[in-house]
């Protein structure tokens, strides 16, 4: 099996903790083969872009890291994957920046493509030195994303995703375990459990087996049979979570920070995009978890402009945001995903004035993102910290997702400590490191 020592990749992830999962995964891969991972805006031999079409900005962004890539560096090897790749094949192919697309259905088999063609692209290449960073946990052991699921089948009205994505797909419970406890073993201090419909882990399983897993089984054989010090759960769609979930987070590790892609604040426009809950039905799960987890940030996903939007549906969306206070919201505009049903609907929205609601969907969300952050001044909070960023500057993330910046003269990198808030700052906290 040929080495690869004195050549570097370049990574670079657009898109969801899916995504980033296998990104990881790969850049693992790679690392074992004996190749440098280098920052993407450095010159490397191989550029792997794993791409994401889930809006048209999705789709810009993917296509110009391509080309950035190969300004980079001409005579290196492009690799395209992700969501874009599977679905624009074509129009990559007539791009001509990439020497090689491997759709999501083929992405498990990439470090091995990518090798194979490294190895026809440098046959002259020579030297070998020992790898400095074999078998590293990413992010510099702080925090990682494992994949537990993949594809989805919900086909929302608006969603390219189970187009690019395929059908549901489960990691075993024992792989994902196994995973964890060797990220925990080198000193990985957070695990984020990631999906595309996370919330549907298991169900792609043979349902006569007496040995069935669901998330909240998977959750708790993680806890159970790892010492990851913390759990974070990527997105969970609002109809996934199961009577009962939020008994889990008695138990400390698992962050309290819920993702939960809300969408629109109008039942009209929800029925229209085929999500399956209403409004009613998501208050209540927010009222929920609040009662169940006490301080969790409640963080959305909300589309402006869907076909059919009525000015009163709007103000029917936006009246509902502002009154489950969010603890953060992305806000996009409505784009249509040729092959998706929303894509032929009537009545589509005018961009200017998807860009209005955008904007004061982001104005309200960033009045109770605000107040949500308010509320944690003179409290204390645990922060893994990751990096230094200027001088003494520390930055890092608290248990309920909140960026916090903190003074310090120690060495706090990969380490969770208790953090009394101080002040807001920007979209983060600062904080005094109290251990
Ligand atoms: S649940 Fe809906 S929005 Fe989420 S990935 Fe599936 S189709 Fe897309």
């Amino acid at each position: 099996m040929p080495t690869f020592y004195d050549r570097s990749a370049a990574l670079v992830t657009l898109g969801c903790k899916v995504n980033q999962s296998e990104s990881e995964a790969l850049g693992r891969r790679l690392s074992e083969r004996g190749l440098r991972l280098v920052p993407f805006d450095s010159s490397a031999d191989l550029y792997v872009i794993n791409t994401c079409t889930v809006t048209a900005t999705a789709d810009r962004k993917s296509r110009q890291l391509i080309r950035r890539a190969r300004r980079h560096n001409p005579s290196s090897l492009v690799i395209v994957t992700g969501c874009y790749a599977s679905v624009h094949r074509s129009h990559l192919h007539s791009m001509a920046q990439a020497d090689l697309v491997v759709s999501n259905d083929s992405k498990g088999r990439l470090a091995d493509l990518a090798l194979e063609a490294l190895g026809r692209a440098t046959r002259t290449a020579s030297g070998v030195a020992a790898p400095a960073d074999v078998g590293a946990a990413p992010h510099g052991h702080t925090r990682a994303f494992v994949k537990a699921q993949d594809g989805c089948a919900d086909f929302c009205a608006y969603c390219i995703v189970p187009y690019a994505r395929g059908r549901p797909t489960s990691v075993p419970a024992q792989e994902i375990v196994s995973r964890i406890r060797s990220l925990a073993s080198q000193g990985c201090q957070e695990v984020v459990l990631s999906g595309v419909h996370l919330g549907s882990y298991g169900a792609d399983q043979d349902h006569s087996s007496p040995d069935l897993y669901d998330l909240r089984r998977l959750i708790v054989e993680i806890l159970r049979d790892t010492a990851i010090p913390r759990l974070r759960l990527s997105s969970l769609e609002p109809q996934d979570i199961s009577p009962g979930l939020f008994e889990l987070w008695r138990d400390p590790r698992l962050c309290r920070h819920l993702h939960l892609p809300l969408q629109s604040g109008c039942n009209r426009t929800l029925a229209r995009m085929r999500r399956r809950y209403t409004c009613q039905d998501f208050a209540s799960l927010v009222e929920e978890a609040r009662r169940a987890i006490p301080g969790v940030s409640i963080t959305t996903d909300l589309i402006a402009g869907f076909p059919g939007e009525s000015p009163e549906d709007f103000l029917e969306s936006l009246a509902f945001i502002e009154g489950v206070r969010f603890a953060r919201a992305h806000v996009f505009p409505y784009s249509p995903r040729p092959g998706t049903l929303a894509a032929g609907l009537p009545d589509q929205v005018p961009e200017p004035v998807k860009r209005e609601r955008c904007a004061r969907l982001r104005a309200v969300s960033q009045q109770s993102a605000a107040a949500f952050r308010r509320g944690f001044l003179g409290q204390t909070l645990e922060v893994l910290w990751e990096e230094r960023a200027v001088g003494n500057r520390w930055s890092g993330l608290a248990n309920n997702y909140l960026r916090v910046s903190a003074e310090s003269a120690l060495s706090l990198t990969n380490r969770i400590t208790p953090t009394l808030i101080t002040a807001l700052e920007g979209e983060g906290l600062k904080g005094s490191v109290l251990a």
